[in-house]
């Protein structure tokens, strides 16, 4: 194994803690991978995160028929991660979790539309939510890479949300952005509803983006999720688009 590989193995393992130690996520629900040349690594189906190692995150060539090799078998969802790092070159990591605001909205067939400049983060002036279909099936990754077009988020109906990134941190900071996102338009809907940002505003916000780097990673994880011999955070993520 190459250090890249191990040094990725062992972040989806402590990305997958970071994701439940924020709140985004609960049990086992979410999943993560990313690329490695061309294979995908992936988190395992039904393993407490407490309990990953780098050696149980599953390896998958992408070119392949969905042969994997690992101790462990690939997460349930491992088609949706498959499907969308084989047709976006420009997703390196995908992250999939079930958050409570982003699922309630998906539950209620929502999608996000501009209630905040934040949703040019996802790449437009909406997060689309994708149509339901059983977990796990090609049916669900068919509509998720389809609610995705020139995004890099979406939510996924009455299931959970998707976001993809140039890097594992991304996807990450996406992801809790994302929750973030569809609480403050939860909330505006208990108000009378959001007063929408224009597309002109949007398009003014996607330029402002390209140039400030949303390209910039965002933090390092805690501590305590990393481990204590890990260097701490450096500096919130959010304050990287604001
Ligand atoms: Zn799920």
């Amino acid at each position: 194994m190459t250090k890249g590989e191990l040094v990725l193995r062992e972040e989806i393992v402590w990305r997958c803690r970071e994701l439940n130690a924020s709140g985004v996520n609960q049990g086992t629900s979410g999943n993560i991978s990313g690329r490695l040349e061309n294979r995908m690594l992936i988190s395992p189906s039904a393993i407490p995160y407490g309990d990953l190692t780098p050696e149980l995150i599953a390896s998958m060539p992408l070119d392949g028929d969905g042969a994997w090799e690992g101790p462990a078998k690939p997460s349930s969802e491992w088609r949706m991660h498959y499907a969308l790092l084989r047709a976006r070159p420009d997703a390196q990591a995908v992250v999939h979790a079930h958050p409570a605001f982003c699922t309630a909205l998906a539950i209620a067939g929502k999608e996000i539309p501009a209630c905040h400049y934040m949703i040019a983060a996802f790449g437009g002036n909406s997060v689309r939510c994708a149509g339901y279909a059983t977990f796990g099936t090609q049916d669900l990754s068919d509509l998720a890479l389809q609610a995705l077009t020139d995004r890099t988020a979406c939510l996924l109906a009455n299931h959970g949300m998707l976001a993809l990134g140039d890097s594992l941190a991304k996807a990450m900071w996406r992801t809790v952005e994302l929750e973030a996102l569809a609480r403050q338009y939860y909330l505006s809907l208990q108000l009378g509803g959001p007063v929408l940002l224009s597309k002109a505003q949007i398009d003014e916000t996607l330029a402002r983006f390209a140039g400030y780097g949303l390209r910039s990673e965002p933090a390092a994880p805690t501590a305590t999720v990393r481990g204590a011999t890990r260097e701490a955070p450096v500096k919130k993520a959010r304050g990287e688009a604001s």
